[in-house]
C-alpha cells in the first residue's frame, strides 16, 4: 500500500479521532454507569446505597449530620386504588415538592418504594425546620389521573454525635419516624432513647394479635341503636374487643389500626362478621358491623360476605356495613361499583363518622349510601355551647337533602337525644341508651 505524505497525515488524523471519540464515549459510559448505581431510575433522586456512602463519608468528618427519614401515609392505598402507573406518577411528584422543600439540603434520597431520605450537613437547629417546609409541601392535594389525592408524610429526625454510624443513624430516624406514623400521621417527631422501646413494643403487639386471630381470640360486644321516637332498640352495632394476656384490654383504635398496617384486618373483619352473624342471628333487631379501607377495597369482599352469611344463616336485609368516607372519595366510580354489588346482596351500607372526613358533599350525592352516622364529636359539647347545636342541625340537615335518613352517635344525655331527635335524627346511639354489652 503506497500513500502520498498528505493522504498518510489525513489518514493519521482519522485514526487519532475516531481513538479519541472512542475513549470519550467509553467515560462517558462510565460515568453513566456510576451515575446509575448510585440513582433511582423512577425519580431520578439517590438512592440508599448512595445515602449510605455518603452518611459513612460525613460522618467521619467534623460537625452534626441531621437525618430525615420519611414515609409517605396512604400510598399503598393510592397505588391498590390506582394502580401502579398512577403511584409511579405520585412518586415523581412527591420528588418534586421534596426538592421544592430543601433546596439546601446536602443528598435527597429514595431510600425505598415509598420512603425518601435527607440529609442535613452541619446546620445547628435546621431540620425541625425542615421537616415543617416538608410538611406544608403536602398540604395541597397531589392530582393524579385527573383525581384529587390526600397524600401525607411521617418524617423521623436524627442528629449525629460524635462515633455514630451511618447503620445506627438510618434506624434511629427509621424508629422515629414509626413513632410519627403511630402519633397520628402527617407529623415529625425527633428521635428519643424511649422510643426504642415502643417500637419493640408495637412488633411485639402484632405477633400477639396475630395469634389472638388465629386462635379466635378477638371478642366482640352489641352497642344498642334505638329508633329516635320510642327510644326501642332497632340496631345493634357489633364492636370488637381484645383482651392482650399480658396488657389487658387493648382499645379497638390501637389494635385495628396495627391490624390495618399488618394486613391482618382482612382476617379480623371476616371473623368479627362472622361472630357477630353467629350471636345475632335470632334476635329481630339489625346488625351494624364496622369495615376497614383495606377489607372495602380486598376484591374477596362481596364473596366472604356471602359465605359468611350463608354459613350462618343470617339474612342479609338486616346487616349493615359502617364505612367511613376518606377512601371511598378517592375513587368514586370504583366505589360506587362494589356498594352497588354489595347493596345487591339485600346489605345496607352506613357512611359512618360523617362530618369527620374531607368529604365532598357532592362527590357523596353520587355513592348509594343507605343512611349516614353523624360523628359523635358533632353531638359533644351540644349541652354546653349553642353553637354546637346549630352545627349538628346543619349536619342532619346534609342528611336530608341527601335524602337519607340520619343516625346520631355518642348520645350521652337527655338534651343531646332531644337536640338531635329534633334536628330529624331517626335513630340515637350512646351511652344513653346503652354502652357495648355481651351478646
Ligand atoms: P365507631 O364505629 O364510630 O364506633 C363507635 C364508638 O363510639 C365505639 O367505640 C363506642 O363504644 C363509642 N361510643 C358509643 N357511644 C358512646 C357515647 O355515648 N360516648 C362515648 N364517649 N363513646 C361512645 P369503640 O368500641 O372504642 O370503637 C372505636 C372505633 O374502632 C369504632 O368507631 C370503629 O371505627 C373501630 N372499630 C371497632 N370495632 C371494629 C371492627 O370490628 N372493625 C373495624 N373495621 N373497626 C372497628
Ligand atoms: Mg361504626
Ligand atoms: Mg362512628
Amino acid at each position: 500500500l503506497t500513500m502520498k505524505p498528505g493522504e498518510a497525515i489525513r489518514v493519521g488524523n482519522v485514526i487519532v479521532r475516531r481513538t479519541r471519540r472512542g475513549i470519550d464515549a467509553l467515560r462517558l459510559s462510565e460515568t453513566r454507569a456510576q451515575h446509575l448505581a448510585c440513582r433511582d431510575m423512577l425519580t431520578g433522586l439517590f438512592n440508599r446505597r448512595a445515602l449510605l456512602d455518603h452518611l459513612h463519608a460525613c460522618l467521619a468528618t467534623e460537625g452534626r449530620q441531621h437525618l430525615l427519614y420519611m414515609d409517605l401515609d396512604g400510598f399503598k392505598d393510592t397505588n391498590d386504588v390506582y394502580g401502579h402507573g398512577a403511584g409511579d406518577e405520585l412518586l415523581r411528584e412527591v420528588t418534586r415538592r421534596l426538592n421544592r422543600a430543601c433546596p439546601g439540603a446536602d443528598m435527597v434520597a429514595r431510600v425505598g418504594g415509598d420512603e425518601f431520605a435527607v440529609l442535613l450537613h452541619g446546620a445547628e437547629e435546621g431540620p425541625t425546620e425542615l421537616a415543617q417546609s416538608i410538611l406544608a409541601q403536602f398540604e395541597a392535594p397531589f392530582i393524579v389521573g385527573g383525581y384529587r389525592v390526600a397524600l401525607g408524610i411521617s418524617i423521623g429526625i436524627a442528629s449525629s454525635a460524635t462515633g455514630d454510624s451511618a447503620e445506627e443513624l438510618l434506624r434511629r430516624a427509621d424508629v422515629a419516624m414509626f413513632a410519627a406514623k403511630a402519633g397520628g400521621k402527617n407529623c415529625a417527631r425527633a428521635y428519643d432513647p424511649a422510643l426504642d422501646a415502643g417500637r419493640e413494643m408495637r412488633k411485639r403487639m402484632e405477633q400477639d394479635l396475630r395469634q389472638a386471630i388465629e386462635r379466635r381470640e378477638i371478642g366482640i360486644v352489641f352497642q344498642p341503636i334505638v329508633d329516635a321516637g320510642r327510644q326501642r332498640i332497632v340496631c345493634v352495632e357489633a364492636l370488637a374487643r381484645w383482651s392482650h394476656p399480658d396488657h389487658g384490654a387493648v382499645p379497638p383504635q390501637t389494635f385495628i389500626s396495627i391490624a390495618e398496617e399488618s394486613g391482618l384486618i382482612v382476617a379480623l373483619g371476616r371473623d368479627v362478621l362472622a361472630q357477630a352473624c353467629e350471636q345475632a342471628r335470632d334476635w329481630t333487631v339489625d346488625l351494624a358491623v364496622n369495615l376497614s379501607p383495606a377489607q372495602f377495597w380486598d376484591r374477596g369482599l362481596c364473596h366472604t360476605i356471602r359465605e359468611v352469611l350463608e354459613a350462618t344463616g343470617f339474612p342479609a336485609h338486616r346487616l349493615e356495613l359502617e364505612i367511613t368516607e376518606g377512601y371511598l372519595l378517592r375513587r368514586p366510580d370504583a366505589a360506587g361499583a362494589i356498594l352497588d354489588q354489595l347493596r345487591a346482596t339485600g346489605i345496607r351500607i352506613v357512611l359512618d363518622d360523617f362530618g369527620t372526613g374531607f368529604a365532598s358533599i357532592g362527590y357523596l350525592q353520587r355513592l348509594p349510601f343507605d343512611r349516614i352516622k353523624i360523628d359523635r364529636s358533632f353531638i359533644k359539647d351540644i349541652d354546653e355551647d349553642s353553637g354546637a347545636s346549630e352545627l349538628a342541625r346543619a349536619i342532619v340537615a346534609i342528611g336530608d337533602a341527601l335524602r337519607l335518613p340520619v343516625t346520631a352517635e355518642g348520645v350521652e344525655t337527655p338534651r343531646q337525644a332531644m337536640v338531635m331527635r329534633q334536628a330529624g335524627c331517626t335513630r340515637l346511639q350512646g351511652w344513653l341508651f346503652g354502652r357495648p354489652m355481651d351478646a
